[in-house]
Order: structure tokens, then C-alpha cells, then sequence
């Protein structure tokens, strides 16, 4: 008998995916890419291939109803989906909804939560075609899958970039970290007196980067117009420090990544500056801005660095050379992910 006990706090959630899935392996050769990616890659036997992703959302672990609309909640699940295949390059078809609800919600409580759900599939264009229903013990729990289509030449994976291509996100950083600091303040707030109403006023735009995230399948639109193929991609759900960390890995390369070029909304560092947060460590960590991260060829920089949408923000190197911050002053520092993480005390 097997009497060893190992914590999951010593493995995280990424060495945990790691250790359960280290030695699967696939055999069917239509399965172009399994485990690792944004989203699994099946060969339909034509030009185009099938992309294939999932998400688990649970109460009080990825939302929190005190201050979580369930129409808003609805959306956001189906936003985070679209955005792991607009990470792959791919346009997002078809999805699974299944829910797990306990007697604590009402019918309108659902109903709130698939108008959401069906805003979001209008918004995305993409077909609601099954899922399930079950009870649950405590609490509300949405899992969704997602289906989505690209021409297999044009599949972005994470394992693509190489040395001397550039490093560019999508819009601007932090904003979702810090709406939710906002929310959690005036949950404190109201907590400690309900008859304080919350003080939300003027943080329209980061309340809504972490209420109602947008998936940026227009990126995916604006490169196939400028004729740019990525070559390789990834979406920020859990901090650009971490999302680099993975493409570094999965491509054997190393990066440098520069604090000055950092993407940052006024409005994100003027609260962050409030709450004693340094605005650069809410980009680099906050987590769930869903903005897409992709290393381009240095052929491609006039057309991305020309485009309001993007910003160059570092480069890759020689995996040997590591993976670097350079803050303000020039120093280099080991980037490190201090995102969000599972089973971690
Ligand atoms: P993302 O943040 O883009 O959703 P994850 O970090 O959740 O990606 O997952 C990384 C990879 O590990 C994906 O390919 C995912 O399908 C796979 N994965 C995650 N959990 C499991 C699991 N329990 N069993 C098998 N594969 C998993
Ligand atoms: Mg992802």
C-alpha cells in the first residue's frame, strides 16, 4: 500500500497539470496538438482544423456573487472560453454550457445567468448546442466548453516563438486586478456597515475589465488584415508574468520583458497608485485582463507597431540568456509569476 501523502500546496496548479498529464499521450493522428496549449488542435482532414478548450468557474474561488451580477458572471464565462481560441488563432463556433446549482438559486437567478450566457454567444457569434444540469451541495458551479475553427496553417500555438521575434500584447494591462481590488474594498466596507452604500463611482473602466471582460477576437480579425502571422500566442488570464513564463517554456526561449513599455490605463494606475500598488506589478500579475500575448517576426514590427491595438513591449532570446524585467533604471530582474494561484496556502 501507498501510504506517501503529498500536499498539492508543494506542486501549485501548473506542477500539478504537469504531473497528472506527464505521460499521456495521444494516438490518433488527428489529434494535432493535446494537452498544453490554449486549446486542444484536431485535424478535420481539410485546410481547417477543430480547436478545442475548456474552463471549470467556481463560486468562491473564481467569482464572488456578493458583488458578481449573474448576468455578468454568465458573460464572463463564456468570454474567458472565446478567448482561448482567439489565443490559438481560431474563430470560436459552438459551445457546451453545464451548470451545477444548489437550492440556494432561484429560477431567475438562472435566468440572469443565460441571459448573460446569451449575450455573450450574440456578442461572439457562437451556437449554445448542449451541456448538463446537476444539483450541487454548495454553491454554484459553470463549466464550459468550447469549439472553434481555423485554417491549420494559421493555428498559433505556444511553442512557436524564437529567438529575436518580438514580444506584443493586446490593450492595456491591470485593469481587471484592479476593479477587482475596488470590489473587494467595498465589500469590506459594506461588511463592516451595510448601511454604507459602496462608493463605485468614477471606476466605470476597471469594473467593467473585471465584470464584463472582452474577448479580443477582433485581434484575431485586425491580424488576418495586415497579413500577420504570429508566431506564437497566448491569453492573459493569469498575468503577463505567468503567460510569458508559459510561452518562454513551451517555446525554449528566453525573453526580455521592459517595465517602460508595459500598456497601462491612466485610470488603472491612478488606483493603484491609491492603494499603495505599484501600477507595473498589477500588469506583470494581476491576473484576467484576457488580452492576447504573441511573439511576432521582426519582418512584421512596422505593421504591429503602427496599430493603436498593440504594443511591443519586449524580445525574445537565447533560452540560455533567462527571462528578464527590466525595470525603469535598466536593472534585470528574474521574471517570476506571483499570479493567482490553486492550492497554495
Ligand atoms: P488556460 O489557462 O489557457 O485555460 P490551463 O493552464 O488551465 O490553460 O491548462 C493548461 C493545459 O493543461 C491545457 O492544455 C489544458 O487542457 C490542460 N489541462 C488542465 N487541467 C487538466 C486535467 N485535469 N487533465 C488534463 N489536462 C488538463
Ligand atoms: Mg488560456
Amino acid at each position: 500500500m501507498n501510504e506517501k501523502r503529498t500536499e498539492l500546496a508543494d506542486l501549485g496548479e501548473f506542477g500539478l497539470i504537469d504531473h497528472l498529464t506527464k505521460d499521456i499521450q495521444t494516438i490518433h493522428p488527428e489529434t494535432l496538438r493535446g494537452i498544453g496549449d490554449d486549446a486542444a488542435v484536431i485535424d478535420l482532414g481539410n485546410e481547417d482544423c477543430q480547436v478545442v478548450s475548456t474552463d471549470l468557474l467556481i463560486e468562491g474561488v473564481h467569482f464572488d456573487l456578493t458583488y458578481m451580477p449573474l448576468k455578468h458572471l454568465g458573460y464572463k464565462s463564456v468570454a474567458i472560453n472565446v478567448s482561448d481560441v482567439c489565443a490559438m488563432n481560431a474563430i470560436p463556433k459552438q459551445i457546451t454550457v453545464s451548470i451545477a446549482v444548489s437550492n440556494r438559486f432561484s429560477l431567475e437567478a438562472l435566468e440572469e445567468l443565460y441571459a448573460g450566457i446569451k449575450a455573450a454567444c450574440a456578442e461572439y457569434k457562437v451556437d449554445i448546442i448542449g451541456g448538463d444540469t446537476t444539483s450541487s451541495q454548495s454553491g454554484l458551479m459553470i463549466s464550459i466548453t468550447i469549439l472553434g475553427v481555423a485554417a491549420k496553417e494559421k493555428v498559433c500555438y505556444r511553442s512557436g516563438a524564437k529567438e529575436y521575434d518580438l514580444l506584443v500584447v493586446s490593450g492595456d494591462l491591470g485593469g481587471a486586478y484592479m476593479g477587482l481590488q475596488v470590489l473587494e474594498r467595498e465589500k469590506e466596507v459594506f461588511k463592516a456597515n451595510p448601511n454604507i452604500q459602496p462608493d463605485l463611482d468614477g471606476h466605470d473602466y476597471i469594473l467593467q475589465r473585471q465584470l464584463k471582460p472582452n474577448a479580443r477576437l477582433d485581434v484575431v480579425g485586425i491580424l488576418k488584415e495586415l497579413g500577420v502571422q504570429p508566431t506564437s500566442m497566448i491569453d492573459i488570464s493569469d498575468g503577463l508574468a505567468s503567460e510569458i513564463l508559459h510561452l518562454c517554456k513551451a517555446s525554449n526561449v528566453g525573453c526580455h520583458l521592459y517595465d517602460e513599455k508595459l500598456p497601462i490605463d491612466a485610470k488603472t494606475s491612478m488606483v493603484a497608485i491609491d492603494f499603495n500598488l505599484d501600477p507595473s506589478m498589477c500588469a506583470l500579475n494581476g491576473g484576467e485582463d484576457y488580452e492576447l500575448l504573441f511573439t511576432i517576426d521582426q519582418k512584421d514590427v512596422d505593421l504591429i507597431a503602427s496599430n493603436p491595438n498593440f504594443t511591443l513591449i519586449g524580445h525574445m532570446t537565447n533560452a540560455a540568456d533567462g527571462i528578464y524585467f527590466i525595470d525603469k533604471t535598466g536593472s534585470a530582474h528574474t521574471l517570476r509569476a506571483q499570479g493567482f494561484k490553486h492550492f497554495e496556502s
